[in-house]
């Protein structure tokens, strides 16, 4: 699974900010807060006072706001005068979901950013810009991929059996499909817990992928322990041989399921139908027999493959 997408609710404050953050001294007359502004590009600004403690906050918009509202002269008014304070902080390891509440809630819309009593950072509504990018990124890779192994969801697969379905009619050619299902997956968790069950399940997506060497073919996971390849212009003998390389390949992975009654390692059992699509026939019917075979796999023992019989 692609690193961003396992993270990306985990990203930090940190991450985001503006650094470093840039400051100036309380006395300092509007007209030369603006020009160090101005030249530092810094749309926000923190004020020392004298004890060179940070006291507050100035931001482009209290000058448009407030020293135009106010009448202040910006040669004798000192930046005390219009600066937000006291300045609120927040910590650098907080996570970005929880740190857009914390602005939203508190009204408060520039947050200094402490690490080790240090700052190390401003973080303002214009930082939560890349963020929302991120998380949308994020969100439409999730709408096709599975969350857990990366490989593609039940959702894709649907649209791509439909479109690869109406492709394969047209061109009269064959199109085949695989349902595998891990056998005794149920034990496994029960064994060796969950969490190994989800790593298992990564790494068995990890290595059908890997068997797959043509880009039309399409793997997802079904749901559950259960996965479905489409194969696009693949006769049934090509399905079956390819069913059987990657039967094997899962069980070389020697992942170990000592309670499996059928072999000390993670096996799958796989169902195999190809049809030649014609509108007589649906893609339901490529499912269902691809279905029923990998049922008959399990019946007959688990750890093989099954084409299904018309
Ligand atoms: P069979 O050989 O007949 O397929 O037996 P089975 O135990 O694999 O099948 P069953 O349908 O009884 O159980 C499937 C199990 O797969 C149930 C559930 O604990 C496990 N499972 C489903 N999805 C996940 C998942 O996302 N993560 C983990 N760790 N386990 C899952
Ligand atoms: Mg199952
Ligand atoms: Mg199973």
């Amino acid at each position: 699974m692609n690193d961003k997408k396992k993270i990306i609710l985990d990203k930090t404050v940190r991450e985001y900010m503006s650094s470093p953050v840039l400051s100036v001294d309380e006395g300092s007359t509007l007209k030369e807060v603006a020009k160090f502004m101005k030249s530092m590009k810094a749309p926000l600004i923190l004020v020392k006072n004298k004890s060179l403690e940070y006291s507050g906050v100035v931001t482009e918009a209290d000058f448009t706001h407030k020293v135009a509202a106010k009448g202040y002269s910006v040669k004798t008014t000192t930046v005390g005068a219009i600066m937000s304070s006291p300045i609120k902080t927040i910590k650098g390891s907080t996570i970005m979901a929880e740190a857009n509440k914390t602005m939203r809630q508190s009204g408060i819309r520039h947050l200094l950013v402490m690490d080790n009593d240090e700052f190390v950072g401003l973080l303002s509504p214009i930082n939560f810009f890349k963020y929302y990018e991120d998380v949308e990124e994020y969100l439409s890779d999730l709408a096709i991929n599975d969350g857990l192994t990366g490989i593609h969801n039940r959702r894709y697969f649907d649209e791509v059996l439909k479109v690869e379905w109406k492709r394969t009619k047209r061109e009269k050619s064959p199109l085949s499909l695989i349902m595998l299902d891990i056998d005794y997956f149920k034990k496994y968790n029960d064994t060796y817990g969950h969490q190994a069950g989800d790593e298992s399940l990564i790494k068995v997506a990890k290595a059908i992928s890997e068997s797959l060497r043509r880009p039309a073919d399409i793997l997802a996971r079904y749901g559950g322990e259960e996965f479905v390849i489409v194969l696009p212009n693949v006769e049934q003998k090509d399905a079956v041989k390819l069913s059987e390389k990657i039967r094997a390949e899962i069980e070389t992975l020697k992942i170990e399921h000592r309670l499996s009654s059928i072999s000390p390692f993670v096996t799958a059992s796989l169902g195999v139908a190809s049809i030649v699509p014609n509108s007589d026939l649906s893609p339901e019917v490529l499912l269902n027999k691809a279905d029923k075979a990998l049922y008959n796999a399990k019946i007959r023992g688990r750890n093989c493959v099954i084409v299904a019989h018309d």
